[in-house]
């Protein structure tokens, strides 16, 4: 049976600058990108009709504002002139390009083990061939889509609940956009499978009780039972300061954030030397009077 797939008439943003493609209805209007704070887009009418899935916003705009506060605010290594409101450029919901699979790992792996054993004056090595039966079956894996977010800021924001997954329709965009994913999902499909397979093999090598053991035979498969295109909700704070942008991200949904700081040299100098010179004060007053 042919799956049904609604066409959804969407606005198309290329950035001029960084490339990226945004999506977003034709009645909301992006000023800056999301990625590069570029102004400058080609923008086009575009139809898509792609099965894409969603995980809605649950936070609210000023939650995402308030968190960025709090962690430049009272965090004496980032520079005073960074801090300022009027820093932070745009920020937008943006939803990312994710693709989420359920897989599972079976089969046996043969590992080549070795020991060392003492005797006397000797030191005897013993081989094995070490046979480890895996079975690991993973729940909602998501994978970075897109080139224009790197995979360690994607990671560092995924705790996602997948249980809110649920189908897109064009609302969820009426004041958002979302960042069309520019990798194949082949390819990253494969880079899952990497992840998958790096994984299964570190909890089986834990299993393997010899000193050393390294991987001799791989007869597992790994199998992907579902796989779906997502989209991810995210805030993004765009924060320029010395000629460089600075990201701020938030999970749209759980409210965990990454932020890749500035660091001020002199406030952070000056940070320790009154921290040592407040512990080296109360080392002394407790060396003298008690
Ligand atoms: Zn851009």
């Amino acid at each position: 049976m042919e799956e049904k797939e609604e066409e959804i008439v969407v606005m198309e943003y290329v950035c001029r600058h960084c490339g990226s493609t945004f999506y977003t209805t034709s009645n909301k209007k992006i000023e800056v990108c999301a990625i590069c704070e570029s102004t400058s887009f080609d923008m086009n009418n575009r139809k898509t009709n792609e099965n894409l899935s969603i995980i809605p916003f649950r936070k609210t705009i000023k939650a995402a504002q308030n968190d960025y506060n709090r962690k430049t605010m009272w965090n004496p290594l980032i520079p005073f002139s960074f801090k300022g409101k009027k820093k932070i450029k745009s920020i937008q919901k943006v939803f990312l390009p994710a693709l989420l699979v359920n897989a599972s790992q079976k089969g046996q792996f043969v590992f080549s083990g070795e020991d060392h054993e003492n005797s006397g004056r000797m030191v005897e090595v013993k081989k094995y061939d070490v046979y480890e039966n895996v079975r690991v079956d993973y729940q909602g894996v998501l994978l970075n889509s897109s080139t224009k977010i790197n995979d360690r800021k994607f990671i560092s924001l995924c705790d996602y609940d997948c249980k809110q997954v649920r189908d897109f329709n064009s609302s969820d965009i009426k004041e958002a956009s979302y960042l069309v994913g520019d990798v194949y999902v082949e390819e990253v499909g494969e880079k899952g499978r990497k992840k998958i397979f790096k994984n299964t093999l570190m909890l089986a090598q834990n299993e393997v009780r010899h000193s050393y053991s390294k991987l001799k035979e791989d007869n597992t498969v790994i199998e992907f039972s579902d796989s779906k295109q997502v989209l991810l909700p995210v805030y993004l704070l765009s924060i320029s300061y010395k000629d460089r942008i600075y990201q701020y991200m938030m999970n749209g949904e759980s409210g965990k954030s990454h932020f890749s700081l500035p660091v001020a040299f002199f406030p952070t100098f000056l940070f320790f030397l009154l921290l040592f010179g407040i512990l080296f004060s109360i080392g002394y007053f407790i060396i003298q009077y008690l």
